[in-house]
């Protein structure tokens, strides 16, 4: 079988990471190109992973060509032009839509890591997939073409394991908790870890979550816990709407409870507070002296790019799903987790936790593909396909996994690190 072309789009963060293991697992792939919009990310991308992955003399490992990936015909002809047969959206989540129709117009398989968004929208009401990835799947599915959605770390990872639970651990599921404690330090007065208008809308709107059988709203940041986990201590984590829970909802039926809970910091918090109170929250565009702005776009353009932040960073995240359910009829409760840490990532590829934890599991997914393992030739949420050869591999390509069968009661009883 023909090694396959890769196009990533995407060189913030995650591209970053992606293209740096592409590269390192190249004997799996054919050509590698990278794009985005803006040649020089590219080119000091493409520059860095030469210098790290390849040896005196050695062809170029990665390919450049920027691109509008908003313009699905500029995409569709370079995904021709380089003869591609799998792309990995590692963009920014507007991006989607056309990524997707590029893939079906020419064939080549797709893999995302979020949720499409629409810019100047706002409290999108669930299921979130029904606007643009679902109606597309009857045409990916009449093409045989693979599309695998949410293929990052949450979604992705924990979709995965939630599947591991499902094959090895528990007959019937009661509930998932998914929860994700950053308990790295970058220095910077206020920063997001990735792209900065998704991840302040995520915190902004209200939490949209799973509960007795249907969808619940409950006012952000009203319902939190304070959780230990292994080695990142005790953090106060927070209920929030998030990708992972609109497919498990449809992909786990009968599951009582599906959540998602984030690690915030006070002081995270309170800037934050000040920012919405202000309206600079809003992806409502307002009228500036003629223009129209979007706050949250201003934000995004006047905080750190998340890139950025990875020199210096230190600290380890930990993300992990809480599942509990019955065995042979017995109440049994286990959590699966990975650890990573900031300034090993950095050293590897030059990249901070977050990204790292995102690009891992999308270079394992594509070589899974490449290999022939996972072939759906439909669009799928990760779920669906089998959790066995990835988490097989995943560790390989940069992230080890555990899982750990806990206590029934008593909250969060994970003894915190000595
Ligand atoms: P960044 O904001 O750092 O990077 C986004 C990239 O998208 C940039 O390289 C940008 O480059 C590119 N881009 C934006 N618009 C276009 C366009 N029209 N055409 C081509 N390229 C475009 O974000 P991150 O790297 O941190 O995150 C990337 C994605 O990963 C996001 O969708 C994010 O939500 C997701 N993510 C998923 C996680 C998970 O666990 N599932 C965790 C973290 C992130 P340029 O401006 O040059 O075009």
């Amino acid at each position: 079988m023909a090694k396959p072309n890769l196009l990533i789009v995407g060189a913030g963060g995650v591209g970053q990471v992606t293209a740096n293991k592409a590269v390192q697992f190249r004997e799996d792939f054919g050509t590698i190109t990278l794009t985005a919009r803006t040649a020089p990310k590219l080119e000091r991308i493409a520059a860095d992973i030469q210098e790290r992955w390849g040896q005196h003399g050695d062809a170029a490992l990665l390919d450049t060509q920027p691109v509008n990936a908003r313009d699905q015909q500029e995409l569709a002809a370079l995904i021709r032009a380089r003869d591609i047969a799998l792309v990995l959206n590692v963009a920014a989540p507007y991006c989607n839509a056309t990524i997707l129709d590029a893939c079906i117009e020419t064939g080549a398989a797709y893999l995302d890591t979020a949720l499409a968004e629409s810019e100047f929208t706002e409290d999108i009401k669930p299921p979130w997939y029904a606007y643009v990835e679902w109606p597309r799947r009857q045409r990916f599915a009449e093409r045989k073409i693979s599309a695998l959605l949410g293929m990052g770390f949450d979604p992705g990872v924990v979709n995965i394991f939630c599947a591991y639970a499902r094959k090895h651990l528990l007959d019937e599921i009661a509930s998932i908790d998914i929860i994700d404690v950053n308990a790295g330090s970058h220095g910077r007065y206020f920063a997001t870890n990735f792209d900065a208008d998704v991840n302040l809308r995520e915190i902004k709107e209200d939490v949209i979550t799973w509960e007795d059988g249907a969808w619940k709203t409950i006012p952000r940041h009203s319902e939190w816990m304070d959780v230990s986990l292994p080695h990142v201590g005790t953090h106060r984590v927070y209920s929030m709407g998030h990708d992972e829970l609109q497919s498990l909802a449809v992909n786990f039926p009968g599951t009582d409870r599906i959540t998602f809970w984030m690690g915030f910091g006070d002081h995270y918090l309170k800037v934050f507070d000040v920012l919405d109170n202000l309206g600079l929250t809003s992806s409502m565009p307002v009228d500036v002296d003629g223009v129209k702005v979007a706050p949250n776009r201003l934000i995004k353009a006047l905080l750190p790019d998340p890139a950025s932040l990875a020199q210096g960073y230190t600290g380890k995240i930990c993300i992990g799903v809480d599942i509990r359910g019955r065995k042979n009829g017995e109440p049994r409760r286990y959590f699966l987790w990975s650890n990573c840490d900031h300034e090993d990532n950095y050293r590897e590829v030059g990249s901070q936790a977050i990204s790292y934890s995102t690009g891992v599991p999308v270079i394992t997914a594509a070589r899974l593909v490449a290999a022939g393992k996972w072939n759906p030739q439909t669009m799928v949420h990760v779920e669906e396909l089998d959790p066995d050869p990835f988490l097989a591999m995943m560790p390989e390509v940069g992230i080890d996994w555990q899982v750990e069968e806990l206590p029934l009661n008593g909250g969060w009883p994970y003894p915190a690190e000595a």
